[in-house]
Protein backbone atom coordinates (compact mmCIF):
# COMPACT_ATOMS: atom_id res chain seq x y z
CA UNK A 1 0.00 0.00 0.00
CA UNK A 2 1.35 3.09 -0.63
CA UNK A 3 1.81 6.26 1.39
CA UNK A 4 -0.95 8.47 0.37
CA UNK A 5 -3.63 4.91 0.15
CA UNK A 6 -7.16 5.74 1.75
CA UNK A 7 -7.07 4.40 5.57
CA UNK A 8 -8.69 0.88 6.10
CA UNK A 9 -11.89 2.25 7.81
CA UNK A 10 -13.51 0.41 10.85
CA UNK A 11 -16.01 -2.35 9.65
CA UNK A 12 -13.80 -4.31 7.53
CA UNK A 13 -10.95 -7.17 8.91
CA UNK A 14 -7.76 -7.16 10.22
CA UNK A 15 -5.51 -10.66 10.44
CA UNK A 16 -2.76 -11.18 13.07
CA UNK A 17 -0.34 -14.08 12.29
CA UNK A 18 -0.62 -15.71 15.60
CA UNK A 19 -2.28 -16.16 18.90
CA UNK A 20 -0.89 -15.50 21.58
CA UNK A 21 -1.31 -13.02 24.46
CA UNK A 22 -0.13 -10.50 22.16
CA UNK A 23 -2.90 -11.25 19.10
CA UNK A 24 -5.69 -11.29 22.10
CA UNK A 25 -4.81 -7.20 22.93
CA UNK A 26 -4.76 -6.54 19.49
CA UNK A 27 -7.89 -8.10 18.69
CA UNK A 28 -9.52 -6.25 21.29
CA UNK A 29 -8.56 -3.21 20.47
CA UNK A 30 -9.66 -3.95 17.27
CA UNK A 31 -13.04 -4.74 17.86
CA UNK A 32 -13.19 -1.67 20.20
CA UNK A 33 -12.55 0.08 17.05
CA UNK A 34 -15.02 -1.44 15.33
CA UNK A 35 -13.10 -3.84 12.99
CA UNK A 36 -13.76 -7.42 12.56
CA UNK A 37 -10.79 -9.69 13.51
CA UNK A 38 -9.16 -12.73 11.85
CA UNK A 39 -6.44 -15.19 13.52
CA UNK A 40 -4.36 -17.87 12.27
CA UNK A 41 -2.81 -20.15 15.12
CA UNK A 42 -2.53 -23.79 14.66
CA UNK A 43 -3.10 -24.13 18.46
CA UNK A 44 -7.14 -24.97 19.16
CA UNK A 45 -7.46 -23.36 22.29
CA UNK A 46 -5.08 -19.97 21.49
CA UNK A 47 -5.62 -16.95 23.55
CA UNK A 48 -6.57 -14.54 20.75
CA UNK A 49 -8.31 -17.09 18.57
CA UNK A 50 -10.41 -18.05 21.44
CA UNK A 51 -11.69 -13.79 21.28
CA UNK A 52 -11.80 -13.49 17.60
CA UNK A 53 -14.56 -12.91 15.05
CA UNK A 54 -12.42 -15.56 12.44
CA UNK A 55 -10.52 -18.31 13.84
CA UNK A 56 -8.43 -20.33 11.24
CA UNK A 57 -6.39 -23.08 13.15
CA UNK A 58 -3.70 -23.86 10.67
CA UNK A 59 -0.02 -23.56 10.83
CA UNK A 60 1.49 -20.05 9.32
CA UNK A 61 2.52 -21.51 6.19
CA UNK A 62 -0.81 -23.29 5.48
CA UNK A 63 -1.00 -22.07 1.78
CA UNK A 64 -5.29 -22.80 2.36
CA UNK A 65 -5.54 -20.56 5.39
CA UNK A 66 -3.32 -18.20 3.55
CA UNK A 67 -5.44 -17.42 1.02
CA UNK A 68 -8.54 -17.35 2.90
CA UNK A 69 -6.83 -14.37 5.13
CA UNK A 70 -5.77 -12.91 1.67
CA UNK A 71 -9.56 -12.62 0.90
CA UNK A 72 -11.21 -11.89 3.91
CA UNK A 73 -9.08 -9.49 5.63
CA UNK A 74 -8.23 -5.94 4.55
CA UNK A 75 -4.78 -5.80 5.83
CA UNK A 76 -2.41 -8.49 8.07
CA UNK A 77 -0.17 -7.57 10.55
CA UNK A 78 1.74 -10.25 13.15
CA UNK A 79 2.22 -10.81 17.10
CA UNK A 80 4.90 -13.30 16.67
CA UNK A 81 8.50 -11.99 14.93
CA UNK A 82 9.34 -16.56 14.32
CA UNK A 83 6.37 -16.66 11.63
CA UNK A 84 8.21 -17.42 8.72
CA UNK A 85 9.00 -14.31 6.22
CA UNK A 86 7.83 -16.06 3.53
CA UNK A 87 4.32 -16.39 4.78
CA UNK A 88 4.36 -12.48 4.79
CA UNK A 89 5.65 -12.26 1.64
CA UNK A 90 2.85 -13.85 0.01
CA UNK A 91 0.33 -12.09 1.67
CA UNK A 92 2.04 -9.02 0.68
CA UNK A 93 1.16 -10.01 -2.83
CA UNK A 94 -2.59 -9.55 -2.00
CA UNK A 95 -3.32 -6.96 1.00
CA UNK A 96 -1.46 -4.81 3.09
CA UNK A 97 1.00 -6.44 5.45
CA UNK A 98 2.56 -4.48 8.84
CA UNK A 99 5.20 -5.27 9.43
CA UNK A 100 7.06 -6.27 5.89
CA UNK A 101 8.59 -9.56 5.61
CA UNK A 102 11.89 -7.86 4.96
CA UNK A 103 11.70 -6.35 8.66
CA UNK A 104 10.82 -9.44 10.54
CA UNK A 105 13.18 -11.06 8.79
CA UNK A 106 15.79 -9.17 10.47
CA UNK A 107 14.14 -9.33 13.96
CA UNK A 108 14.20 -12.97 13.18
CA UNK A 109 17.83 -13.48 13.48
CA UNK A 110 19.97 -12.30 16.07
CA UNK A 111 23.17 -11.61 13.72
CA UNK A 112 21.48 -10.12 11.20
CA UNK A 113 19.75 -7.57 14.04
CA UNK A 114 23.02 -6.69 15.37
CA UNK A 115 24.33 -5.93 11.63
CA UNK A 116 21.10 -3.71 11.30
CA UNK A 117 21.73 -1.70 14.78
CA UNK A 118 25.63 -1.80 13.85
CA UNK A 119 24.29 -0.11 10.32
CA UNK A 120 22.37 3.01 12.21
CA UNK A 121 25.42 3.66 14.74
CA UNK A 122 23.62 2.36 17.74
CA UNK A 123 26.16 0.20 20.16
CA UNK A 124 25.48 -2.94 20.52
CA UNK A 125 27.31 -5.72 23.10
CA UNK A 126 30.46 -7.25 21.57
CA UNK A 127 29.37 -10.60 19.87
CA UNK A 128 30.51 -13.14 17.77
CA UNK A 129 28.72 -16.00 15.36
CA UNK A 130 29.32 -18.78 16.14
CA UNK A 131 28.28 -21.28 13.28
CA UNK A 132 31.23 -23.49 12.43
CA UNK A 133 33.98 -25.33 14.14
CA UNK A 134 36.56 -22.67 12.71
CA UNK A 135 34.28 -19.35 14.68
CA UNK A 136 34.01 -21.29 17.81
CA UNK A 137 37.88 -21.97 17.68
CA UNK A 138 38.16 -18.34 16.69
CA UNK A 139 36.29 -17.01 19.43
CA UNK A 140 38.77 -14.15 21.24
CA UNK A 141 38.05 -15.59 25.02
CA UNK A 142 39.53 -12.27 26.70
CA UNK A 143 36.94 -9.70 24.25
CA UNK A 144 33.92 -12.41 24.93
CA UNK A 145 34.01 -14.61 28.12
CA UNK A 146 32.44 -14.90 30.29
CA UNK A 147 29.58 -14.41 27.95
CA UNK A 148 26.23 -15.72 26.68
CA UNK A 149 25.72 -17.99 23.75
CA UNK A 150 21.94 -17.48 22.44
CA UNK A 151 20.66 -19.29 19.53
CA UNK A 152 20.29 -16.74 16.68
CA UNK A 153 17.03 -17.32 15.77
CA UNK A 154 13.62 -18.71 17.48
CA UNK A 155 14.84 -17.83 21.09
CA UNK A 156 12.46 -15.82 23.34
CA UNK A 157 11.83 -15.24 27.09
CA UNK A 158 15.75 -16.26 27.86
CA UNK A 159 15.25 -19.87 25.95
CA UNK A 160 17.97 -21.16 23.79
CA UNK A 161 20.22 -19.11 25.57
CA UNK A 162 23.22 -20.48 27.89
CA UNK A 163 26.08 -18.49 29.78
CA UNK A 164 29.67 -19.68 29.52
CA UNK A 165 32.48 -18.60 31.25
CA UNK A 166 35.38 -20.34 29.58
CA UNK A 167 36.50 -21.77 26.14
CA UNK A 168 35.61 -25.43 27.30
CA UNK A 169 31.92 -24.69 28.34
CA UNK A 170 31.35 -22.48 25.46
CA UNK A 171 31.97 -25.86 23.11
CA UNK A 172 29.68 -27.51 25.34
CA UNK A 173 26.95 -25.29 25.51
CA UNK A 174 26.98 -24.95 21.61
CA UNK A 175 26.79 -28.64 21.09
CA UNK A 176 23.89 -28.44 23.90
CA UNK A 177 22.32 -26.27 21.52
CA UNK A 178 22.43 -28.28 18.86
CA UNK A 179 25.16 -26.68 16.81
CA UNK A 180 22.45 -24.33 15.42
CA UNK A 181 23.68 -20.66 14.07
CA UNK A 182 24.72 -18.62 17.79
CA UNK A 183 25.56 -15.14 18.81
CA UNK A 184 27.87 -15.09 21.49
CA UNK A 185 27.82 -11.88 23.52
CA UNK A 186 30.44 -10.58 26.07
CA UNK A 187 28.20 -10.57 29.30
CA UNK A 188 27.48 -6.83 30.28
CA UNK A 189 27.53 -5.41 33.79
CA UNK A 190 24.10 -3.98 33.90
CA UNK A 191 22.99 -1.23 35.99
CA UNK A 192 19.47 -1.37 34.60
CA UNK A 193 17.31 -2.16 31.33
CA UNK A 194 14.73 -0.18 29.44
CA UNK A 195 12.69 0.11 26.38
CA UNK A 196 11.01 2.24 23.81
CA UNK A 197 8.37 1.36 21.88
CA UNK A 198 8.03 3.19 18.81
CA UNK A 199 5.31 3.05 15.91
CA UNK A 200 5.22 4.15 12.01
CA UNK A 201 3.36 5.04 9.48
CA UNK A 202 2.99 4.14 6.08
CA UNK A 203 4.06 8.17 5.84
CA UNK A 204 6.90 7.74 8.24
CA UNK A 205 5.62 9.58 10.77
CA UNK A 206 6.79 8.14 14.31
CA UNK A 207 4.92 8.22 17.94
CA UNK A 208 6.65 6.72 20.71
CA UNK A 209 5.67 5.36 24.54
CA UNK A 210 7.77 6.92 27.08
CA UNK A 211 11.06 4.68 27.97
CA UNK A 212 9.91 1.74 30.39
CA UNK A 213 12.60 0.93 32.93
CA UNK A 214 12.50 -3.33 33.04
CA UNK A 215 13.53 -5.67 35.41
CA UNK A 216 14.27 -8.98 34.18
CA UNK A 217 14.37 -12.40 36.33
CA UNK A 218 15.66 -15.63 34.97
CA UNK A 219 15.92 -14.27 31.51
CA UNK A 220 11.99 -13.48 31.44
CA UNK A 221 10.56 -10.26 32.07
CA UNK A 222 9.09 -9.42 35.56
CA UNK A 223 7.99 -6.25 36.18
CA UNK A 224 8.04 -2.28 33.89
CA UNK A 225 7.80 0.86 35.64
CA UNK A 226 6.94 4.25 34.02
CA UNK A 227 6.79 7.03 35.22
CA UNK A 228 8.92 10.57 35.02
CA UNK A 229 12.67 10.45 36.15
CA UNK A 230 12.49 6.54 35.87
CA UNK A 231 14.97 6.28 33.32
CA UNK A 232 17.87 9.34 33.49
CA UNK A 233 16.75 12.11 31.27
CA UNK A 234 19.92 11.95 28.71
CA UNK A 235 19.77 7.90 28.77
CA UNK A 236 16.19 8.06 27.72
CA UNK A 237 16.43 10.56 25.00
CA UNK A 238 19.42 8.86 23.68
CA UNK A 239 17.05 5.77 23.76
CA UNK A 240 14.51 7.25 21.93
CA UNK A 241 17.10 8.82 19.00
CA UNK A 242 18.25 5.35 18.72
CA UNK A 243 14.92 3.63 18.13
CA UNK A 244 13.91 5.49 16.16
CA UNK A 245 17.23 5.35 13.74
CA UNK A 246 16.44 1.44 13.93
CA UNK A 247 12.67 1.88 12.70
CA UNK A 248 13.80 4.38 10.14
CA UNK A 249 16.50 2.26 8.38
CA UNK A 250 13.91 -0.07 8.33
CA UNK A 251 11.77 1.73 6.54
CA UNK A 252 9.40 0.55 9.33
CA UNK A 253 5.53 0.27 9.37
CA UNK A 254 4.12 -0.92 12.48
CA UNK A 255 5.12 -1.03 16.55
CA UNK A 256 8.47 -1.68 17.09
CA UNK A 257 9.90 -2.40 20.52
CA UNK A 258 13.87 -1.97 21.27
CA UNK A 259 15.04 -3.35 23.98
CA UNK A 260 18.29 -1.59 26.32
CA UNK A 261 20.49 -2.28 28.51
CA UNK A 262 22.43 0.41 30.88
CA UNK A 263 25.75 -0.33 31.77
CA UNK A 264 27.14 0.15 34.78
CA UNK A 265 29.35 2.99 33.43
CA UNK A 266 26.48 5.14 32.43
CA UNK A 267 26.17 4.19 28.80
CA UNK A 268 23.48 2.57 26.73
CA UNK A 269 23.96 -0.62 24.91
CA UNK A 270 21.10 -1.59 22.82
CA UNK A 271 19.98 -5.74 23.22
CA UNK A 272 17.61 -6.92 20.45
CA UNK A 273 14.01 -5.58 18.72
CA UNK A 274 10.35 -7.15 19.11
CA UNK A 275 8.85 -6.49 15.55
CA UNK A 276 5.59 -5.85 17.29
CA UNK A 277 3.62 -5.06 20.62
CA UNK A 278 5.86 -5.84 23.75
CA UNK A 279 5.68 -7.33 26.79
CA UNK A 280 7.06 -4.44 28.59
CA UNK A 281 4.72 -2.10 26.67
CA UNK A 282 1.62 -3.41 28.42
CA UNK A 283 1.00 -0.99 30.88
CA UNK A 284 0.00 1.10 27.94
CA UNK A 285 -3.46 0.10 28.08
CA UNK A 286 -4.34 1.39 30.79
CA UNK A 287 -1.66 4.12 31.49
CA UNK A 288 -1.80 6.00 28.12
CA UNK A 289 -4.59 6.97 25.88
CA UNK A 290 -3.51 5.18 23.09
CA UNK A 291 -1.67 2.02 24.37
CA UNK A 292 0.72 -0.04 22.08
CA UNK A 293 -2.21 -2.20 20.46
CA UNK A 294 -4.25 0.61 19.27
CA UNK A 295 -1.12 1.98 17.78
CA UNK A 296 -0.95 -1.71 15.97
CA UNK A 297 -4.38 -1.00 14.42
CA UNK A 298 -3.61 2.27 13.37
CA UNK A 299 -0.48 2.03 11.47
CA UNK A 300 -1.61 -1.44 9.58
CA UNK A 301 -5.12 0.16 8.69
CA UNK A 302 -2.99 3.46 7.73
CA UNK A 303 -5.21 5.38 10.19
CA UNK A 304 -3.27 8.62 11.65
CA UNK A 305 -0.60 8.13 14.91
CA UNK A 306 -1.30 10.92 17.35
CA UNK A 307 1.45 11.19 20.04
CA UNK A 308 0.43 8.78 23.02
CA UNK A 309 0.01 10.99 26.12
CA UNK A 310 1.06 8.48 29.58
CA UNK A 311 -1.95 10.07 32.05
CA UNK A 312 -0.50 7.96 35.39
CA UNK A 313 2.33 6.89 36.40
CA UNK A 314 2.15 2.83 36.23
CA UNK A 315 3.56 -0.44 36.77
CA UNK A 316 3.52 -3.96 35.37
CA UNK A 317 3.33 -7.18 37.11
CA UNK A 318 4.09 -10.27 35.04
CA UNK A 319 2.01 -13.32 36.18
CA UNK A 320 4.01 -16.15 35.22
CA UNK A 321 2.31 -19.72 35.93
CA UNK A 322 4.92 -20.19 39.18
CA UNK A 323 2.02 -17.99 40.94
CA UNK A 324 -0.52 -20.60 40.51
CA UNK A 325 2.14 -23.08 42.98
CA UNK A 326 3.39 -20.55 45.18
CA UNK A 327 4.28 -21.36 48.30
CA UNK A 328 6.02 -25.05 47.03
CA UNK A 329 2.34 -26.83 46.53
CA UNK A 330 2.03 -29.27 43.86
CA UNK A 331 -1.50 -28.63 43.15
CA UNK A 332 -2.44 -25.54 41.04
CA UNK A 333 -4.12 -22.42 43.06
CA UNK A 334 -6.19 -20.16 41.60
CA UNK A 335 -3.90 -16.54 42.87
CA UNK A 336 -5.99 -14.04 45.08
CA UNK A 337 -7.25 -12.25 42.23
CA UNK A 338 -10.16 -10.53 44.68
CA UNK A 339 -8.03 -9.73 47.35
CA UNK A 340 -5.78 -7.95 44.68
CA UNK A 341 -8.33 -6.25 43.15
CA UNK A 342 -9.39 -4.88 46.16
CA UNK A 343 -6.21 -2.56 46.24
CA UNK A 344 -7.00 0.79 44.14
CA UNK A 345 -5.66 1.09 40.34
CA UNK A 346 -4.91 -2.79 39.59
CA UNK A 347 -5.96 -3.47 36.22
CA UNK A 348 -6.28 -8.15 35.72
CA UNK A 349 -5.41 -9.07 32.29
CA UNK A 350 -5.20 -12.50 32.38
CA UNK A 351 -4.81 -14.63 28.98
CA UNK A 352 -7.32 -17.62 28.87
CA UNK A 353 -4.70 -19.77 28.97
CA UNK A 354 -6.26 -23.47 30.37
CA UNK A 355 -2.33 -24.76 32.15
CA UNK A 356 -0.71 -22.95 34.19
CA UNK A 357 2.94 -24.12 34.14
CA UNK A 358 6.36 -22.58 35.43
CA UNK A 359 8.12 -19.36 33.41
CA UNK A 360 4.64 -19.66 31.47
CA UNK A 361 3.25 -15.81 31.22
CA UNK A 362 -0.75 -16.09 31.93
CA UNK A 363 -1.75 -12.70 32.42
CA UNK A 364 0.02 -9.20 33.78
CA UNK A 365 -1.36 -6.98 36.36
CA UNK A 366 -1.20 -2.89 35.64
CA UNK A 367 -0.93 -0.77 38.26
CA UNK A 368 -2.23 3.23 37.52
CA UNK A 369 -2.44 5.89 40.59
CA UNK A 370 -1.88 9.36 40.95
CA UNK A 371 1.99 9.30 42.20
CA UNK A 372 4.84 7.32 40.92
CA UNK A 373 5.21 6.50 45.38
CA UNK A 374 1.34 5.49 44.52
CA UNK A 375 1.85 2.84 42.50
CA UNK A 376 5.03 1.77 43.82
CA UNK A 377 3.26 1.05 47.55
CA UNK A 378 0.42 -0.87 45.54
CA UNK A 379 2.46 -2.76 43.14
CA UNK A 380 4.25 -4.06 45.93
CA UNK A 381 1.35 -5.14 48.29
CA UNK A 382 0.29 -6.67 44.94
CA UNK A 383 3.33 -8.70 44.57
CA UNK A 384 3.06 -9.84 48.36
CA UNK A 385 -0.43 -11.14 47.96
CA UNK A 386 0.66 -12.70 44.71
CA UNK A 387 3.67 -14.64 45.83
CA UNK A 388 6.43 -12.24 43.72
CA UNK A 389 9.28 -11.27 45.35
CA UNK A 390 9.49 -7.89 45.90
CA UNK A 391 11.29 -5.32 43.45
P1 LIG B 1 12.73 -11.82 25.14
O1 LIG B 1 12.52 -12.12 23.69
O2 LIG B 1 11.73 -12.42 26.05
O3 LIG B 1 13.00 -10.37 25.41
P2 LIG B 1 15.19 -13.27 24.80
O4 LIG B 1 15.03 -14.70 25.03
O5 LIG B 1 15.28 -12.74 23.41
O6 LIG B 1 14.08 -12.52 25.59
P3 LIG B 1 17.37 -11.53 25.63
O7 LIG B 1 16.59 -10.27 25.57
O8 LIG B 1 18.50 -11.71 24.68
O9 LIG B 1 16.46 -12.84 25.59
O10 LIG B 1 17.95 -11.74 27.11
C1 LIG B 1 17.08 -11.87 28.21
C2 LIG B 1 17.70 -11.18 29.42
O11 LIG B 1 18.97 -11.78 29.76
C3 LIG B 1 18.03 -9.72 29.18
O12 LIG B 1 16.89 -8.91 29.31
C4 LIG B 1 19.09 -9.50 30.25
O13 LIG B 1 18.51 -9.42 31.54
C5 LIG B 1 19.89 -10.78 30.20
N1 LIG B 1 20.98 -10.64 29.21
C6 LIG B 1 20.93 -10.96 27.90
N2 LIG B 1 22.08 -10.67 27.26
C7 LIG B 1 22.91 -10.14 28.18
C8 LIG B 1 24.26 -9.64 28.15
N3 LIG B 1 24.98 -9.64 27.01
N4 LIG B 1 24.81 -9.20 29.30
C9 LIG B 1 24.08 -9.22 30.45
N5 LIG B 1 22.80 -9.67 30.56
C10 LIG B 1 22.21 -10.12 29.45
MG1 LIG C 1 14.76 -9.65 25.31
Amino acid sequence: MSAGAAPILPGATLGVLGGGQLGRMFVHAAQALGYATAVLDADAHSPAGLVSHQYLRAAYDDAQALATLAQTCAAVTTEFENVPAAALQQLAQHLPVAPAAGAVAIAQDRAAEKAHFVRCGVPVAPHALIDSEQSLAAVDALALLPGILKTARLGYDGKGQLRVRTPAELATAWQQLDCVPCVLEKMLPLAQECSVIVARGRDGALVHLPVQRNLHRDGILAVTEVFEGNVPQSLASQALIAAKSIANGLHYVGVLCVEFFVLQDGSLVVNEMAPRPHNSGHWSVNGADVSQFELQVRCMAGLPLTQPRQHSPATMLNLLGDLWFAHGGAAARTPPWAQVLQLPGCHLHLYGKKDAKPGRKMGHLNITGATPEAVRATALQAAALLGIAPF
